[in-house]
Formats: structure tokens, sequence, C-alpha cells
């Protein structure tokens, strides 16, 4: 059975894709946080951080990289949260590696995000 996201990365469930190349993939978050909560995965499914193959991760980080200017410019953000729940008792929901992009805005009240979406 495969995870929701290997699904989307499948187009078998509809998302709004935002990036795609031979490794990752993003997309908008569901239930977004802010306008703009962005997720990055790496296309292959894996679980946890520390299962992720080092070129794969590499190109995960190309990828945050190179879409959290873009996510910031795409909804006049004044800064990001950028975060992994890495496991259940963090928050983790669905077993395929993602990073949250979460637009923040001057005196959105959020403070540091603790707990990112979950
Ligand atoms: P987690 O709590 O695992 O760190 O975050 C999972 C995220 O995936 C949540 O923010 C949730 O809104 C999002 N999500 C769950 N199911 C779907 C879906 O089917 N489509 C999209 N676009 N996002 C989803």
């Amino acid at each position: 059975m495969s995870t929701i996201f290997s699904q989307i990365v499948a187009g078998d469930i509809p998302a709004r894709v935002v990036y795609e190349d031979e490794t990752t993939f993003a997309f908008l978050d569901a239930n977004p946080l802010a306008p703009g909560h962005t997720l990055v995965i790496p296309r292959d499914e894996y679980e946890r951080l520390n299962d992720v193959p080092d070129d794969v991760a590499a190109d995960l980080y190309a990828t945050i990289h190179r879409l959290v200017p873009v996510v910031e410019d795409a909804v006049d953000a004044d800064a990001t949260t950028v975060a992994f729940n890495n496991g259940e008792a963090a928050g983790q929901e669905v077993p395929h590696v993602h990073c949250h992009i979460v637009p923040r805005f001057d005196g959105d009240g959020g403070g540091p995000i603790h707990a990112v979406a979950g």
C-alpha cells in the first residue's frame, strides 16, 4: 500500500503541483497553515529522514533551497518556517518524508512553530 503522497506523485490523487524533477516533488498542503504552505518530498517513499539516501537528501535540500524564495515571493511572505515532523511522536502523520515550507508574516502571532500541522 503506497502512501497518500506516492499516490499524489503518481497522479492518482489530485494536488496543486508546485515543482517536480527526477527525484523530488512539491505540492500545496491540503490543509494550509498559511496561504502557500508547500510540501516538498522525495518521489520515492522513505519514512524518516535517516532512511533517505545521501544523493536523494542532497536533491531534496536543493529543491527546498530553490523553492523557499519562490514560495515567499508568491504570497509576499516576510519569512518562512521550514520544518520536518520526523516520526510519529513528532507529529508525522504521513509516513513519507516531507518538508513543510510555511509562509510567515510580520505580526502573524505564530512565534516559532513547535508543532507544524499534525
Ligand atoms: P505531517 O503532520 O505528517 O507533518 O504533515 C502531513 C501534511 O500533509 C499535513 O499538513 C496535511 O494537511 C497534508 N496532507 C495530508 N493529506 C493530504 C493530501 O491528500 N493532499 C495534500 N495536498 N496534503 C495532504
